[in-house]
């Protein structure tokens, strides 16, 4: 066996070992190693490429004795059979966002995919086991027909993967016949996923991306109101995105910043003075949206038409397009000696990423953003966790109810207290909001780090005092979430003995 140890550290600022580090490439690699682990008596920590970024990274929920890293499975398994009449692709946990992309523009530029705001490289499998959220929605409603390695190595594929690849069904019928047993490997520690069935979207005609500047930030709980009733409606397709100032700030202000220096020979000083009013032109107010409509010509137009009804009064609307952002960059661009101009190209050039990220294109630009914050700005997006930068998610599930999350988010602030709360209220399903709420601090500094810490522990232990909880843990939350005396988690450690009898699998990973 190889003698190298995973490195798990990670922005968390909390970690368990992961242990020795394999890499298998097959599934039969993966049986074997799982066999091996019962027989030994040890422990595996499964990541397909470990970028689990503010959730604990690579670490695994308790120590484990082998880190089992995915990502050398990189098999798009039905490449061929993939058309826009056939929109399923067979992936491994290896392929990432920018793999599948860079693929389907080379073979199937008409198929797309929901893609999520974080590296290029982390894996559309990893995320959506982890039941990350994507622009057009959760991940969850996109994968099914697992195959899975059971803690005790034997195979199991879900739904109609059973039938055989080669049975018509296997790649298409979601659901299968009898229970449901994919949602058992999401969040859970009972098998190993070593390919999935994975959703693509056949690219619409017209697909425009929305930003939504809210004037008064008095009205933020009419204004999600008002975009539930849009998501209900399907007006608004895509997961609209409402930015606080301090996350839509920080998520433009390297572009920005860059802009200026490298593109204007502006000094660090004059581009961080001018980056205030490029901010003022495209993240006036307290809360900006981001969203998409996407359809024919005439749908598109329509339901334009119907969201400027709705949320004229409450929020400039602008619409995005490709050609509107080239035009305009290219004459702000030639203009850039005006001040003004500069920062309108600026403003331009910093949102571009953000605009085809709505559109389905993958981007480093969010982690780009935080390896400069924090002083490393070129470093690759998949070494963020190498940086000082400090991040911990608290990321609650809330109801549609815009009084109360309007009332909520305020709490939170408050509670955030000295530290800035950067968070995005996601208007995710038809019937839900989720928070993306993100504490930054510098990790190289412990007492700063302790204080992050204790400031997590204190705003879940606040959702949770509202009978409210976060739809994603990060790893080292997984005591605090898990109660053994509870009788939903009891089942959930009577299932983990019929699939791992020997716990070999993630310990302690959302479960007992
Ligand atoms: C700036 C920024 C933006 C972000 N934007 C988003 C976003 O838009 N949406 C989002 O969801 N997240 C986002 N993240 C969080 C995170 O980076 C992503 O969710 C990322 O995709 C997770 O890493 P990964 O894909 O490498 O998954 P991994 O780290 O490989 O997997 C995550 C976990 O799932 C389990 N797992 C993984 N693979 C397997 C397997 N094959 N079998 C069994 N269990 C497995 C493991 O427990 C693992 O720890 C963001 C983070 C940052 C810092």
């Amino acid at each position: 066996m190889p003698r190298t140890l995973a490195d798990t550290s990670n922005l968390t600022g909390r970690s368990r070992p992961g242990g020795r580090l394999l890499r298998p490439r097959t599934t039969a690699q993966v049986q074997r190693i799982v066999r091996l682990a019962n027989l030994r008596g040890w422990t595996v920590n499964p990541v397909s490429t470990g970028l689990n970024y503010g959730y604990g990274g690579a670490s695994p929920a308790r120590t484990t004795d082998i880190q089992l890293d995915l990502r050398r499975m990189t098999a798009i398994r039905n490449a061929a059979a993939i058309s826009r009449a056939n929109p399923v692709a067979v992936i491994e946990p290896g392929v990432t966002q920018q793999a599948l992309y860079a693929w389907l523009q080379q073979h199937h530029p008409d198929l797309a995919f929901n893609v999520t705001g974080s590296a290029r490289e982390t894996s559309i499998i990893g995320n959506a086991l982890d039941r990350g959220v994507g622009y057009f929605g959760p991940r969850r409603e996109d994968l099914f027909g697992l195959e899975i390695v059971t803690g005790t190595g034997e195979l199991l594929r879900t739904g109609f993967r059973r039938l055989g690849e080669e049975s018509p069904l296997a790649h298409s019928h979601p659901y299968g016949l009898g229970p449901i047993l994919d949602g058992l490997f999401f969040q859970g520690n009972f098998g190993i996923v070593t390919s999935a069935c994975f959703r693509l979207v056949p690219r619409r005609p017209v697909a425009v991306a929305i930003t939504l500047g809210l004037r008064a930030g008095a009205s933020l709980a009419s204004f999600i109101d008002r975009l539930a009733e849009l998501k209900r409606e399907a007006v608004m397709d895509s997961v609209t995105h409402i930015g606080n100032r301090a996350r839509s700030h920080a998520s433009l202000m390297y572009g920005i910043t860059t802009y200026l220096e490298q593109q204007c020979g502006r000094t660090p000083a004059a581009a961080a003075s001018e980056a205030r009013e490029a901010l003022a032109i495209v993240a006036q107010g307290e809360w900006t949206g981001l969203g998409a409509v996407t359809g024919t010509k005439a749908q598109v137009k329509a339901n334009l038409a119907e969201l400027r009804a709705r949320l004229g009064d409450l929020a400039t609307v602008r619409v995005l397009t490709e050609e509107r952002l080239a035009l305009g960059y290219r004459v702000m661009h030639a203009l850039r000696f005006l001040r003004k101009a500069r920062a309108n190209a600026a403003a331009i050039a910093a949102l571009r990423p953000l605009h085809v990220l709505a559109l389905g294109q993958p981007t480093d630009a969010a982690i780009d953003n935080l390896s400069w914050r924090y002083g490393q700005p070129g470093l690759p997006a998949t070494r963020l966790d190498a940086t000082r930068c400090g991040l911990l998610f608290i990321n609650p599930a809330l109801p549609m109810d815009g009084a109360l999350v309007a009332a909520l988010v305020r709490e939170l602030e408050d509670l955030a207290r000295p530290f800035e709360l950067y968070m995005t209220i996601n208007i995710e399903t038809a019937t839900s909001l989720v928070a993306v709420i993100n504490l930054l601090f510098d990790r190289s500094k412990p007492a700063e780090t302790a204080a992050a810490q204790r400031k997590a522990d204190a705003l879940h232990a606040h959702l949770r005092s509202h009978g409210l909880e976060v739809y994603r843990a990060r790893a080292d939350m997984m005591a605090a979430i898990v109660d053994p005396a509870d009788p939903y988690w009891q089942a959930v450690a009577a299932i983990k003995r019929a699939l791992d009898p020997n716990a070999v699998i993630a310990p302690g990973r959302y479960g007992v």
